[in-house]
């Protein structure tokens, strides 16, 4: 997922991504479509090279917040997750700082009366769309590091809803599913409406309604 500051570079990436994985979202037989398997410890040599393999694919894409597994074409149920300063800096509110963290076998438990909130969402296996989306605004999470580890935290906001889309892409599921409204990444670039007509965020056009 990127953060909504970045359509730019989500824009340049895209153009540099290998196209291979990227969403035939109809298609069933896609990794991004499948329920990915938990791991067991001690991880295999493969699983080992799968958290490399992510934990260097978003430290490559220095605007991204997170990856999963399925996006580069692996059902398993690892993610990878990271805020950087330079995000911390870079936003208005609602981003700490969390270090590049590989989470295996992510549970999720909301905070359900900490309640919801619809924002922006740009995933890296849609370059078609950026999808407004309702996410638990704080939860708690406990997860496994690389040795079998585990990890445990507290999460509110944007890792909360990195946390959420992760971990979504583990059960099949894309931000587009659970959208209440979108825009096409096309119309977003070519007029910049996102993050500069708070308006436009308010009251989305919505082009899309899955209800
Ligand atoms: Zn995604």
């Amino acid at each position: 997922m990127f953060l909504r500051q970045s359509m730019r570079a989500y824009r340049r990436a895209a153009v540099l991504e290998d196209t291979k994985f990227y969403a035939d979202l109809e298609n069933e037989e896609s990794p991004l479509r499948q329920m990915s398997a938990e791991l067991s410890f001690p991880l295999s040599e493969e699983d080992k090279a799968i958290c490399t393999l992510l934990r260097q694919k978003l430290a490559d894409n220095a605007d991204s917040v997170g990856f999963a597994a399925p996006q580069l074409g692996f059902n398993k149920r690892i993610i990878a997750v990271s805020i950087t300063e330079d995000m911390v800096a870079c936003s208005e509110g609602g981003v700490s700082y969390f270090p590049l963290t590989v989470l295996i076998n992510p549970q999720l438990y909301p905070r359900r009366r900490s309640g919801m909130e619809a924002d922006w969402e740009v995933c890296f296996s849609d370059r078609y769309y950026t999808a407004l989306v309702s996410r638990y605004r704080t939860l708690t999470f406990k997860a496994y590091d690389e040795e079998g580890k585990l990890i445990r935290g507290d999460a509110t906001d944007l890792l909360a809803r990195v946390l959420q889309h992760e971990t979504d892409h583990l059960d099949g599921i894309m931000s587009k599913d659970k959208a209440i409204g979108y825009l096409s990444l096309k119309e977003v670039f070519d007029i910049d409406k996102l993050g500069k007509d708070e308006d436009y965020i308010e009251t989305p056009r919505v082009i899309y309604s899955p209800r």
